[in-house]
């Protein structure tokens, strides 16, 4: 074998894809092995049932996934899914008030998530040297004598019950947030990462609808954020065109710290009601249903710091929730493993073997990035325990007051949403001309706020 013989990914869900869609061009082979169902799939897979629930995709993630996939933009939209401009053709509500509706020039790529999953894979699978292989348990790590070297995996076949060694120049962990990588370090004697965990007590509730076409004229969605001083959120989206002419629609609910949106048809229609957007319960309250409801509860965000291992085997990567799985509210896990992804296609571009170190330190940044977002969004939220430095209190108070100035500004509605998107740094938000227009809002245009609003 080369050393470029065969990539080995452990995971076919997106993280597991896009890494297999980065790492073709630089393998012989690359395998993809899940426990679940992949081949001819569509739709929603057991293994992950986060996929019924309102999925965005940040302007980002979007950038990135047309980097990992030429075209697929166009693809998806001719498709049916709704693409538009992240500013003019959502309805973001925040703090209760509507941000300014403006075009940012960045795109709204409005894929339900398993329409994504299904989209990539038919792209990934299509590819001559890449295999999937479904209905098989990865077991653990195989090693060199020395323990420093990752040589495959040990998997077990579903269907047969028997056991088989993978061998491979590359593993890339792609199992999600239940990696047992950490488990697995120990075990050969390697030092597990460190785990930085928020516990946010997360809600999601989410059905389907059939609603009229136009409901929202020329826009996709709105995008309810949660905050102190309105903490039921939601994502009313329009997903695709009916045979008969109407639209589907998803609406989850959603809220932290236990507020958790029931799924009993009347509990479920209360609590949209309790959203601060009249017109989602307006929308929702008269319309077929489509299925049944379905909650789920993400007790807490993690970051594994992969990145601070001092020893660390060669011969293995990790890749998405497995590394960062953040709060699912600010639709940052895509877009994280897409960049990954594209990190990790940079590693092998040279033609030498992926170095863990360099390939963690490349991903780092844009986790930071998000997590960032995550603690200054989370913590403010007094149930929510974690460190609350005097620099973070500020950051918060701070993008609480660009998110009331940006109802009423253009260019504070581009900053924040450019920020939240991953496009730029959150730190872009404290340039000196949007700190200005916002300051000079909160002072001309905007009443004070209460307390619960600059918490
Ligand atoms: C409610 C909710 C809403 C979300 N909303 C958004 C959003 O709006 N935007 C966004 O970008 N992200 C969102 N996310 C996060 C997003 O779903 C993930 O970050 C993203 O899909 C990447 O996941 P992954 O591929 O790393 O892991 P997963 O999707 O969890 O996939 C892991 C795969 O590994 C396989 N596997 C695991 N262990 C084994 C094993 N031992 N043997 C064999 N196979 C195994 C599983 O079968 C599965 O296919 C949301 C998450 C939740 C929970």
């Amino acid at each position: 074998m080369s050393a470029r013989d065969r990539a080995l990914i452990l995971g076919g869900s997106i993280a597991g894809l896009f890494a297999a869609q980065a790492l073709a061009g630089a393998y012989r082979e690359v395998l993809v092995v899940d426990r679940d169902a992949l081949i001819g799939t569509t739709g929603l897979r057991r293994a992950t049932p986060q996929s019924f629930h309102a999925h965005g995709l940040l302007a980002r993630g979007q950038q990135a996934i047309e980097e990992l996939f030429p075209g697929i933009t166009d693809e998806f939209a001719a498709d049916g899914v709704p693409v538009g401009d992240v500013g003019s053709d959502l309805r973001w509500v925040i703090n209760g008030r509507r941000l300014r509706q403006t075009s940012i020039g960045l795109t709204c790529l409005a894929t339900p998530r398993t329409v994504l999953e299904d989209g990539v894979r038919t792209r990934v699978s299509a590819l001559p040297n890449v295999r999937l292989l479904e209905h098989c348990d990865i077991v653990g790590l195989t090693t060199t004598a020395d323990r420093r070297r990752v040589t495959g995996a040990q998997v077990f076949h579903q269907a047969d019950a028997r056991s088989e060694v993978l061998t491979a120049d590359l593993v890339v962990d792609a199992t999600g947030r239940g990696s047992r990588t950490p488990l697995w370090l120990s075990e050969l004697g390697y030092q597990p990462p460190a785990e930085e965990r928020v516990k946010i007590g997360l809600g999601y509730a989410t059905r389907n609808f059939r609603m009229p076409a136009g409901l929202l004229g020329k826009d996709i969605g709105y995008i309810v954020a949660q905050t102190p001083s309105h903490p039921r959120g939601a994502v009313l989206a329009r997903e695709r065109r009916l045979p008969d002419g109407s639209d589907r629609y998803v609406l989850s609910l959603n809220a932290h710290a236990g507020d958790h949106p029931p799924a009993d048809p009347a509990g479920f229609l209360e609590y949209a009601r309790s959203v601060p957007v009249p017109e989602i319960y307006a929308a929702v309250r008269d319309a077929e249903p489509l299925n049944d409801i379905q909650t789920y509860r993400f007790p807490a965000t993690q970051w594994r710091h992969y990145e601070k291992l001092t020893a660390f085997p060669a011969g293995l990567l990790l890749i998405g929730d497995s590394v960062a799985s953040p709060n699912p509210v600010y639709a940052q896990g895509n877009t994280l493993s897409a960049l990954a992804a594209l990190a990790l296609r940079t590693q092998v571009a040279d033609g030498g073997e992926p170095d863990p170190r360099r390939y963690f330190a490349a991903i780092t940044p844009n986790i930071q990035a998000a997590w960032d977002v995550n603690l200054a969004g989370d913590l403010r939220y007094p149930e929510i325990e974690g460190r609350r430095t005097p620099k973070l209190r500020i950051a918060s108070a701070y993008i609480n007051k660009v998110q009331r100035a940006a109802a009423h500004d253009d260019a504070l509605t581009e900053a924040f949403l450019r920020a939240a998107g991953l496009v730029d740094p959150p730190q872009a938000l404290f340039k000196l001309g949007t700190l200005l227009r916002t300051l000079r809002h909160s002072v001309l245009t905007e009443p004070r706020a209460t307390q619960a609003e600059v918490r």
